[in-house]
């Protein structure tokens, strides 16, 4: 049986980073959060730079919930641009409509990271979230609904994702030809 959460690696990655910061297998948020989502119990998913929001209704009530995690601006994207478009796999995945598998790490020369990892502790890597709901747990079934819902939307739109770290999401082509040319005379000897 296929996950319609995260069918993709990114979308994966994604609502993975969710349990690592408060949850562990077996625990009933994660089961109650993948009931919710499969009753379209989230409504007005939004994902910006920056957060993931959405309304979250169970027995209980509506609860507006919120994913944060922190933006790059736009002198680290273009950093991340440039090397991005020095990587020709990276380039051919993004031109195809989607996210190189190798991005994470042509992006960690510049320090950045798109999908935080495991246990990082990095100010940029933090995600933070917010529930009104009774449960005081950093991840609560709300939270789990509505990592798992947006991971399905950013799987249909990878640019979800760049648009979540604050990044470029038009015309990604003509951004990485011309940070590429950009480079290239940059290296030229003067
Ligand atoms: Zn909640």
């Amino acid at each position: 049986m296929s996950d319609p959460y995260g069918r993709t690696w990114w979308g994966r990655k994604w609502w993975r980073a969710l349990e690592t910061i408060g949850l562990n297998y077996p625990d009933q948020r994660i089961v109650k959060g993948r009931t919710l989502a499969g009753h379209a119990a989230v409504t007005g998913l939004s994902i910006e730079p920056g957060s993931v929001t959405g309304r979250v209704s169970d027995g209980n009530g509506t609860f507006a919930a919120e994913i944060r995690i922190p933006v790059y601006n736009s002198s680290a994207w273009a950093a991340g641009m440039t090397a991005l478009s020095l990587s020709p796999s990276c380039v051919a995945g993004l031109l195809a409509g989607r996210l190189p598998k190798r991005i994470d790490d042509v992006l960690a020369e510049t320090g950045m990271r798109l999908l935080p990892k495991k246990f990082v502790t990095e100010d940029h890597n933090r995600i933070t979230t917010s529930c009104p709901c009774a449960d005081n747990r950093e991840v609560c079934a709300h939270i789990m609904a509505l990592a798992l819902v947006s991971a399905a939307k950013m799987d249909d739109d990878p640019w979800l994702v760049l648009l979540l770290r604050g990044g470029p999401t038009r015309d990604l082509a003509g951004r990485l030809r011309a940070a590429r040319l950009a480079s290239m005379d940059a290296a030229q000897p003067v």
